[in-house]
């Protein structure tokens, strides 16, 4: 029998939103988050057409995609870097603090790879509960020890879609030691609308021990591709290259996301409409009775207690895949305003 670390006795699997048929054989995946409208003809076309060099190993160091990145944002070059999918990044960027002892630090209930990828990075994971389902960011700052090397904050949070807002921010910033690495983790910045709530980037600006984690697999629409990105200063990003498993971030991927970046305004109207959907799920929601935290990302969350996987089942009946964490509640993606009404539906079903 092979020997292998314990901690894979005790880690449980990564368990990504399924999708679900309904008995009359329809299918509505809200359970990932993921954008809901088809490829751009523009990224398709680029792919296409990149799709002839596959034979060849992508650019190692994404030239072109990095500095895209770059003038996008206006950051120094060596401020970027790349993984397969943000979460790549964030498991790379455990990769560089990761060792016996290390505290990885970040709110629960959060990004649920997060535990999965610092107890995999032989690190410690310190969670401090959600306060009314947001980021409790004194208790945050009081839970930091010599031994904190990187805390994540999610903002928006997944699941609860919550945010913290630019003062409070700075003030936890201010309290975090300049040796630790706070990432803000902004998968879901394109949805945000409420204009208190910070572009990380202007924290990192001014802050060495600052960065931003984005992906292209939301709002821009390429979660089957596996690009993401950090920006952060050249320290952070030159620790987070070296720690990228050779080739991560593959050809089709790097063209897609080069041609999402010059479709950008398109994309981001896209977005538009998918915030008009959230902002018209909840109200419907509330006015169904159901208490939904205010959200600033791409997706409603429900705490349904002990009755979130009755609620999974229900949904699943009409061919709406919801994403159900149990005894706790169940994330419900803003997907087509087809997908959205039968979620309404079940969700008024259950209600009655
Ligand atoms: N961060 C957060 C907060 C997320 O919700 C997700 C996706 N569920 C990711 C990172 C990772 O996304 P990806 O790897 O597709 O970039």
């Amino acid at each position: 029998m092979p020997r292998f670390r314990s901690i894979l006795d005790t880690m449980p699997a990564y368990k990504p939103g399924k999708a679900v048929i309904s008995p009359e054989g329809r299918s509505f995946k809200l359970s990932s988050n993921e954008s809901p409208y088809e490829p751009l003809p523009s990224v398709v076309e680029s792919i296409t057409r990149a799709a002839v060099e596959i034979n060849r190993y992508p650019d190692p160091g994404s030239v072109k995609l990095t500095g895209a990145l770059a003038e996008r944002y206006g950051v120094p070059y060596d401020h970027v870097a790349l993984g397969a999918g943000s979460v790549a990044v964030a498991q790379q960027l455990l990769e560089t603090v990761g060792e016996p002892g290390a505290e990885v630090l970040y709110a629960w209930r959060s990004f649920e790879a997060y535990p999965l990828l610092v107890s995999l990075a032989g690190a410690v994971a310190v969670e401090v509960p959600l306060r009314d389902e947001t980021h409790d960011l004194d208790a945050m700052a009081d839970a930091v020890t010599p031994e904190t090397r990187l805390i994540f904050v999610c903002n928006p949070n997944n699941p609860t879609g919550t945010v913290n807002r630019t003062a409070e921010l700075g003030r936890f910033l201010d309290r975090v030691p300049e040796n630790v690495l706070v990432v803000l983790d902004e998968a879901y910045r394109e949805y945000v609308r409420d204009e208190d709530v910070p572009d990380g980037l202007t924290f990192y600006r001014d802050r060495p021990n600052v960065a931003v984690l984005r992906t292209f697999s939301k709002a821009y629409g390429l979660a089957g591709l596996r690009v993401g990105y950090l920006i952060g200063h050249a320290p952070v990003a030159a620790a987070v290259r070296k720690t990228m498993m050779p080739f991560a971030v593959n050809h089709l991927a790097q063209v897609a996301a080069v041609a999402s970046l010059q479709a950008e305004a398109e994309l981001l109207e896209r977005v538009e409409t998918v915030v008009k959907e959230r902002t018209r799920v909840r109200e419907a929601l509330l006015s169904q009775g159901w208490t939904v935290p205010p959200t600033e990302a791409n997706f409603v969350w429900m705490r349904l207690g002990e009755r979130t996987m009755e609620f999974a089942e229900l949904c699943a009946g009409s061919g709406v895949a919801v994403r159900p964490f149990a005894g706790e509640g169940a994330r419900v993606s803003i997907g087509d305003p087809e997908s959205n009404d039968t979620f309404l539906a079940a969700a008024e079903a259950f209600k009655n």
